[in-house]
């Protein structure tokens, strides 16, 4: 086990409902520290940019379109095995496969509307982490 980042997102669909503190709690709750954290709001170019894996899936454009829409609050999550559970505090892509508790199957909307982002390995981690935030705001 060691300590890990990870580049969490804030998702629009839960900025608009006030949902901010409450998806913390979550992740402070599990022992995730948010040791950097900052509201913004992305154009639909830097969301394309930010989510360039999926540019050919049919769901692209909606997904890009939504991230754009509101502010985000976009953050680094640090702990044990930070990255892996991250996604666990999160639940499945779909809500109505999350798990009871997780913070997909209590806040998200729909599969794309679903609250919140977590980077899937170390590898994404850095890269995702590196495209919001400069060293110099990584304070731990
Ligand atoms: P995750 O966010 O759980 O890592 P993916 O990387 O597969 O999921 O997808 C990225 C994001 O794209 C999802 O969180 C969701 O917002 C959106 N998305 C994924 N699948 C669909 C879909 N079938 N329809 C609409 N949006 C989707
Ligand atoms: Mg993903």
């Amino acid at each position: 086990m060691a300590t890990e980042r990870t580049l969490s997102i804030i998702k629009p669909d839960a900025t608009r409902r006030n949902l901010t503190g409450k998806i913390n709690a979550k992740f402070e709750d599990a022992g995730l520290r948010i040791i950097a954290q900052k509201r913004i709001q992305l154009t639909k170019a830097q969301a394309g940019e930010f989510y360039k894996v999926h540019a050919e899936r049919p769901f692209f454009d909606e997904l890009t379109t939504f991230m754009a829409s509101e502010p985000v609050v976009v953050q680094v999550l640090e702990g044990e095995s930070a990255i892996a559970k991250n996604r666990e505090v999160m639940g499945a892509t779909n809500p109505a496969e999350a798990e009871a508790g997780t913070i997909r199957a209590e806040f998200a909307e729909s599969v794309g509307e679903n609250s919140v982002h977590g980077s899937d390995a170390p590898e994404t981690a850095k890269e995702e982490i590196s495209f919001f935030f400069s060293g110099l705001e990584l304070v731990g």
